[in-house]
Formats: C-alpha cells, sequence, structure tokens
C-alpha cells in the first residue's frame, strides 16, 4: 500500500483503459516531446473521460485514436 495511492490521482494512466499513457509530462520530458502533439487525439475519447480526471489524466495512444467505423 503506497500513500501516494489514494492522494494523488494517477496520471500515468489511461483514464479509460488503465494502460500506461506514455505521457511526456508525466515522464518529465517536454510536453512538446509527448506523442499527443503529433497524432490526432479523438474528442470522443476525451469526452469519455470522467470529469475528476479531465484536463490531468491523459489517455493513451490507443483511445486517443478516432475509432474505426467498424462494430
Ligand atoms: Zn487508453
Amino acid at each position: 500500500m503506497s500513500p501516494a495511492e489514494h492522494d494523488a490521482p494517477d496520471t500515468s494512466h489511461c483514464p479509460l483503459c488503465g494502460q500506461a499513457n506514455q505521457c511526456a509530462i508525466v515522464a518529465g520530458l517536454p510536453p512538446e516531446s509527448c506523442w499527443c502533439m503529433n497524432e490526432p487525439v479523438s474528442r470522443e475519447a476525451l469526452a469519455r473521460v470522467p470529469e475528476e480526471q479531465r484536463g490531468k489524466a491523459c489517455i493513451c495512444p490507443a483511445c486517443a485514436r478516432p475509432a474505426p467505423a467498424s462494430d
């Protein structure tokens, strides 16, 4: 049990699927080096992020990808 688990929201994982979001900021790298600066991020995916995580935790590249038109 780590004490940080309760306080700080987990910003290193995708709020949608729980995978590592590979966010450069979380890794201590410049924001402009983040994948999200080079890849389109689906607005639908962002809209699915829970209110309390919005603007805090990034989603992962897989979830950011616009959903394919198939079922
Ligand atoms: Zn994800």
